[in-house]
This record gives structure tokens, sequence and C-alpha cells, in this order.
């Protein structure tokens, strides 16, 4: 027993070693999250309704995905669709997006999120983990990584895990035959904050319920997770338990899991109230961040500075618009550099209330209380910021 002790103690040190110091590379690429997509993906997950598993818009979320996928330059090869049936006739499909290792190619890293929602869009309950997923694979398509990554996102969670189960026992083992080889599954979940809460934390999920017997591991996993969060988002962490999410198939599978999960919880999820206007999506952003620099970690992504195609992310991306919430001013802040702009405010269905020429004061006591959208543009760039009035 003391023996065991010892050698499991040894290997949770040298795991969260490995994950102790600041990568520069894994830092910009970061940083290269951008608070203008996930704003813009969160509100395209709001418009696209409410996505219950086998519905027409559950239907046009997953082309939705695809699509985005295709823009990002992902190639025909590189997408999947895993169909699915259960209950009474209720078809949907999980889509698996494979992005193959350098080193060890026949070795998995899995980040997952299930894209469909019940009785509200699901903006935070799963817009938030879709949204981040899709930032993380935008930025990490041309960076090499050792292990191999599958960007997945299930349909069915709502009505039971059923698509992630599918692919656990369907794709992953077939008649109870491993036939991949995973390294961790990284789950996200509801990480959407509500606005008016303060969204500075973030629970990091561990496998607590011992049936696989490699709760050690998701423990030593999830550390790193957490240190990761620490060295590449502002985001503070909680250490908390894996729970029924699309994780758990896995898990019961033998696999090893971690997750995050909003800290403050919103309580909005399958409600309608589960929307953008209840949304923080800097919460969002920065849990974009600390996934992309975790997700660099886990599948050992390259190090190198030099020799990709990183695209330097956009001077409109440090734009500030505070207070938020405010009341009668906003106040607009760009880089030095930025002389010529236009900063539109729209309400949320894009009715445009506002529009200024190169003012960072903008008076906004004629609009009634409520989130709005302000779109900072110079040239072809744009910055798109949520706002809070508050009268
Ligand atoms: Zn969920």
């Amino acid at each position: 027993m003391k023996k065991i002790t010892t050698l499991l103690l040894i290997s949770l040190a040298a795991y969260s070693l490995e994950a102790q110091t600041l990568i520069q590379a894994y830092k910009n690429r970061a940083d290269q999250v951008s608070q203008t997509n996930v704003t813009t993906l969160l509100q395209e997950f709001q418009t696209l309704g409410v996505k219950t598993t086998g519905s027409a818009a559950n239907t046009n979320t997953l082309n939705w995905l695809k699509a985005k996928y295709q823009s990002y330059g992902y190639t025909t090869s590189q997408i999947t669709e895993d169909p699915f049936t259960f209950g009474n006739n209720i078809n949907s499909k999980n889509l698996i997006i494979t992005k193959t290792g350098t080193t060890y190619p026949n070795i998995y890293v899995i980040i997952c999120g299930h894209y469909d929602t019940i009785m509200g869009p699901g903006v935070s309950d799963n817009g938030s983990g879709t949204s981040i997923i899709l930032e993380a694979a935008r930025i990490l398509r041309n960076i090499p990584t050792e292990y191999s990554v599958k960007f997945i996102h299930f349909s069915g969670e709502e009505q039971g895990l059923q698509g992630s189960a599918h692919y656990a026992d369907n794709v992953v083992f077939q008649n109870n035959v491993r036939q991949l080889n995973i390294k961790l599954v990284f789950n996200i979940d509801q990480v959407g904050g509500k606005i008016t809460n303060n969204n500075n934390a973030i629970k990091c999920e561990s496998d607590q319920d011992g049936l696989a017997g490699n709760n050690a591991q998701s423990l030593a996993i999830t550390q790193q997770l957490a240190n990761c969060t620490a060295l590449y988002s502002p985001l503070q962490t909680v250490m908390s338990n894996t729970y029924s999410s699309d994780y758990v198939p896995f898990e019961q599978n033998g696999d090893i899991i971690t997750g995050f999960y909003e800290n403050t919880r919103s309580f909005n999820e399958h409600t309608v109230n589960d929307t953008f206007a209840n949304v923080d999506p800097t919460y969002v952003f920065n849990v974009g961040k600390a996934a992309v620099g975790a997700l660099q970690h886990f599948a050992v992504a390259s190090t190198s500075l030099l020799g990709t195609s990183e695209a330097p992310v956009h001077a409109l991306e440090s734009v500030k618009v505070y207070p938020n919430p405010a009341k009668d001013v906003l106040n607009i802040e760009l880089p030095e550099s930025i002389k010529k702009f236009r900063v539109e405010i729209t309400d949320l269905s894009g009715r445009l209330l506002i529009t200024k020429e190169n003012e960072t004061k903008i008076n906004v006591s004629d609009l009634t209380g409520g989130a709005y959208l302000c779109t900072v543009k110079t040239g072809d760039t744009t910055a798109v910021r949520k706002i809070i009035i508050e009268k």
C-alpha cells in the first residue's frame, strides 16, 4: 500500500512539473482567441434557435459548425460525422474534426462539448463551449502537435449523453474492443457565466467517482489544466468534480477525463433565459484563452515561435469599452495609432441606434436599459463588444 502511494506521488509530481512554466508560443496562440470572434459566434449560436436533438435547428447548427471548419481551412477528409439514433427514432449527428499528430498520430487528445440545447437557444449551455472549441481549432489548425487532436461537437447531451455515449461505445470501442487510443478527454460545458455575476474563476473538474480506477490520472491532468489556466488566462481556478456531461461515457470505458464548468453558476441552463443577452462574452473569451493554453500543453504543440503561419492579432482586438455597465457615457479606448474609426451601437436584433466617427466618448443617455453591441470599425477590421446599459 505504502509503495503504491509513493509511486503515485512521484508520478503526480512529474505531471505537475511539466505544466509549471509559461511557454511563450503557447501564450501567443492563447492570445489569438478573439473577443470579436467569440461574441459573434455566441450571437450566431443564439440565432440558430432552440437546438433540440433531432430538430431542424439541431441539423442547421451541425451544418453551421461544418461551414466554420471549412472556412478555417479544414479539409473534407478531416471532418467526419457520427450519426446516431435513440428513443422514438430520434436522429442526430456528432461532428468530429481530426488534426493528425506528428509523433503520436494514433493517440488522441479530445476536446469536446455539446451543441444541442433544450428549452432555449443555450448560448451558455453550450454555445460557450462550442465557441471555444471553434476558436481553438481555428488558431491551432497549422500548429504541429505531437499528439493527434479531435475537436468533437456532441449532440443528444441533454437527453442523457446520447451522442457521446454513441461515440464512446461505437467509435472509440467497437464490440467492446478499443479502436482509438485516447490520451485524455477535455470537455467544456456551460462556461457562459451570467452578465451580472463577477465571473473571475473557472471550475476545473476531475473524476472522483472511482468507477474506472483512474482518478489519480484525472486529478493530475486536471491540476495541469488549472496550471495552464493560471498561465494563459486571467482566471482563478477552483478544483471540482466531473458531473453529468459528455466526458462520462468515456470515463465509464476507462479513459482519463477533465473539464471546465462555470464557477458561479447562472442557473439559466435549460431555460428560455439562456440567451446572448444574459451571458458574459468576456468570461467566455477568458475561458477560451485557458482552453487554448491547456490544449497545446495536452497535445504537446510546437514551442517554436518561428516557421509557422501565425497571424498577428489585429490592432483592434485591444479595444476597450467602458464602463460596462454604462449609464450616460461610453468611453472607447483604442491603440494610439488608430485615428480614424467609426463606432456603431446596435440592439441585439441588429438595429443601428448610434453611429459616431472618431469619437471616444459616446453619449448613450438616450438608450434604455439592457444589452447592446458596440462595434468599432477601422479600415476593414472590426471589434465587437457586448455592453450593458443600466438605467
Ligand atoms: Zn450542457
